[in-house]
């Protein structure tokens, strides 16, 4: 349930609605809106009767929410969210573009894409210093001290980091370095890494488990909501399927879906969802055209030589045009309204 405040409503009777919903054991979670401020009730099991709160002083309405998801509802907020990464925001009209080798391989490595995609246009750089590997053989990432080159990137070029997190025991040390935390596909129901990410004042980004319907992402994402941290942004990377000519099969669907179900931005990382460089561009271009917040790409200058998914990292050249092909897309639809807010 939403219980929404009149407009007039003061802090001290939104602290009094919040003491009579906990009283009832129950959590309340105040949603400042534009307007007037929403509390949600957490944490209920089955419906509440609403009639208690309606005399509760500064109370204008109780609203129902329909969805097994709350926090993350259009229905709790119709507005759309934009998060804020340092000097970059995502969401509703505000589109970004991620760039960065799959891996953090060296200083040189980073550093040298890292010019690249700046200079391409690049709002953020992605790469991974936790690298969540098939193989146990496999390059598993430079660790703490990829994370100390992704802060020198920042430092360098002046865009803030994504960085995966891969388990409870990293996550303080992820947390001090990255401007946004990623929690991968393999651990979009890792419920307590989820909550930990809950905790975190830092923005985080959620991507959609391979094999995760729409509804269970959206579940993930209350999740670390329900923690109290609102600052989350959904990934869609392709989920598995019977082809073999892509890595997996981007759901471009689920980028109005979700638009429609939740005011929480999503973009599209194109490059795990192809596997292959020649899918990245046109995966990219459609990504724009269905009206994503952002697309996250894998870029190297050595893509030969790169200790992970070299296959599918796009060249600094590619990157240039893809850069130059998405911005005019999104120029073109940024006129058109945004997804429905109801259904
Ligand atoms: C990544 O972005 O580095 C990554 C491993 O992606 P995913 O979790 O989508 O496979
Ligand atoms: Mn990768």
């Amino acid at each position: 349930m939403l219980i929404v405040m009149r407009k007039d409503a003061d802090d001290n009777q939104v602290a009094g609605v919040i003491r009579a919903v906990e009283a009832k054991g129950f959590k309340a979670r105040p949603i400042p809106g534009g307007e007037r401020v929403s509390i949600a009730v957490l944490f209920n099991k089955g419906a509440i009767d609403p009639a208690f709160f309606h005399e509760l002083p500064g109370v204008k309405d109780t609203i129902p929410v329909t969805r097994p998801f709350k926090l993350v509802s259009r229905e709790t907020r119709p507005n759309a969210t934009v998060i804020r990464v340092g000097n970059v925001r995502i969401g509703d009209g505000h589109r970004v573009i991620m760039a960065g080798p799959c891996a953090i391989e060296s200083e040189t490595q980073a550093m040298t894409i890292a010019e690249h995609v700046k200079r391409s246009g690049a709002d953020m750089f992605r790469g991974g210093a936790f690298k969540p590997r098939t193989s146990p053989y496999a390059f598993q990432g430079l660790g703490e001290e990829g994370l100390k080159i992704l802060a020198k990137v920042r430092e360098t070029y002046g865009m803030p980091v994504v960085t995966e997190v891969m388990d409870m025991a990293h996550f303080d040390t992820v947390e001090d370095y990255a401007d946004m935390i990623q929690i991968g596909t393999r651990n979009m129901q890792n419920f307590s890494l989820l909550r930990r990410a809950g905790e975190s004042k830092k923005p985080v980004l959620l991507k959609r488990g391979m094999s995760a319907t729409v509804d269970e992402w959206l579940m993930a994402a209350e999740y670390i909501m329900a923690e109290g941290n609102p600052e989350v942004v959904l990934c869609e990377r392709g989920v598995r399927t019977f082809v073999r000519h892509s890595r997996n099969t981007l759901d471009f669907s689920a980028v109005p879906v979700v638009q429609r179900e939740s005011h929480l931005p999503v973009i599209v990382d194109p490059s795990h969802a192809a596997g292959f460089r020649d899918q990245v561009i046109p995966l990219s271009r459609a990504s724009a055209a269905v009206g994503a917040h952002g697309i996250m790409v894998e870029v190297h200058h050595e893509p030969e030589n790169a200790q992970s998914d070299g296959v599918q990292s796009l060249l600094p050249e590619q990157f240039d045009v893809l850069c130059r092909q998405v911005r005019a897309i999104w120029g073109l639809i940024s006129d058109m309204p945004q997804a429905e807010t109801s259904s």
